[in-house]
């Protein structure tokens, strides 16, 4: 039934389609289907990874027009190919911080980044942007809008984390000039930004900290923007060994890019309590980056090994999210076990790489 309601997905994109229809069966008969359908929708960051499932989700749940903004640096408008003849769909390909405010939206989604650790300490200024002008922009649109403002930020924002698993609570320990202060600041600055909006302007606004998250659709092709489970993927189906940095012993909690896409939709419902939510969406099993480094070697039948390469500066050295507000305020928790949403990431990338 809800491939009907997805368009042209299943047919180019199997992998993704099977993710998307899950999500919406769990969605099935929940405020959030009423409040999406029929709604005017702006997303910022629609063409990348995580963006393009929520837009994949938003056009089946029946948004009535959906506006991403993208400036394509880390996203791909082969993400959206199949939506863009819909006449629902629209992509304005600019960065979302050199926009005019836009008016006449139910929600706007303010997605875009430069998340991988290897890309924005090549970008840094870029990085900021987006979270500091970006957030601006995307506010701005909200509030003249009178829309629902969702905000996607991070587990940087907790930097080092003394408290393992971290609550929303925790306030975190960031370098404010280190390497990766460029997207820690940058996101710290746009949830006070944020919640500036909603004390001043009485905003309706929700934040969600996004932790390790995987899945078809994460960049894997540039070598400059290594997420670890991808590149690790890529490096395994061609033959090569796996470059582990540092010891290996760095631990990460890695999310199936459709149980993101189900907490970030139940993110959106009318319900008054998520008014200036914030919450944590993430796996709560920590792996060392070691034994998921075996694990892609076992799935994919890979026998070139790990090798050991430089650690990166200021590595976080463990992440795991503590979950019980996403579990008890949105009724939602991870559904995909790693091996599985491994599994659906290998037969996703095989043929890709080809
Ligand atoms: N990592 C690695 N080899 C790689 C890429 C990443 O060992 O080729 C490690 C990295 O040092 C970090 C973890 O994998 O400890 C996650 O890195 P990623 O870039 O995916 O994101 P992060 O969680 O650091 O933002």
């Amino acid at each position: 039934m809800s491939e009907g309601r997805l368009g042209a997905l299943c047919g180019v994109d199997p992998v993704v389609c099977r993710g998307v229809s899950a999500v919406l069966e769990r969605l099935a008969g929940s405020d959030v289907e009423d409040a999406v359908r029929g709604s005017r929708v702006l997303v910022s960051g629609g063409a990348g990874f995580l963006g393009s499932w929520l837009v994949d989700a938003l056009y089946a749940l029946g948004a009535e027009r959906i506006t991403v903004v993208d400036n394509l640096s880390t996203g791909s408008a082969e993400n959206l190919a199949h939506l863009l003849g819909t006449g629902r769909v629209e992509l304005v390909e600019r960065p979302v911080e050199a926009l005019e405010p836009m008016k006449g939206y139910d929600y706007v989604i303010h997605m875009a980044a430069r998340p991988s650790p290897d890309d924005y300490v090549e970008h840094p200024v870029e990085t900021l942007l987006v979270s500091s002008r970006g957030t601006e922009v995307m506010l701005e649109s909200a509030r003249l809008s009178d829309a629902v403002f969702l905000l996607t930020s991070t587990s940087e924002v907790y930097g080092h984390a003394e408290v393992i698993p971290t609550p929303e609570t925790y306030w975190g320990r960031v370098n404010p000039v280190g390497p990766r202060s460029c997207y820690d600041e940058g996101k710290r600055y746009a949830e006070a930004l944020t919640v500036a909006y909603m004390r001043q302007h009485g905003l309706d606004v929700r934040i969600s900290r996004i932790f390790n998250t995987y899945g078809p659709r994460l960049d894997w092709r540039n070598p400059g923007y290594g997420r670890v489970v991808v590149k690790f993927v890529a490096q395994a189906l061609r033959g090569e060994p796996l470059t582990v940095h540092g010891t290996g012993r760095q631990t990460r909690s890695f999310l199936y890019a459709a149980d993101n896409i189900e907490a970030h939709l139940r993110l959106l419902s009318p319900r008054p309590s998520l008014r200036g939510a914030i919450v944590n969406i993430g796996s709560s099993d920590e792996v060392t980056i070691l034994e998921l480094a075996e694990l892609v070697l076992r799935l994919t039948g890979s026998r070139a090994g790990v090798v050991h390469t430089p650690p990166r500066p200021e590595d976080p050295p463990r992440r795991r999210p503590d979950i019980s507000r996403a579990r008890s305020l949105l009724g939602w928790e991870p559904r995909t076990g790693l091996e599985e949403g491994l599994r659906e990431t290998i037969e996703w990338m095989r043929p890709r790489l080809g």
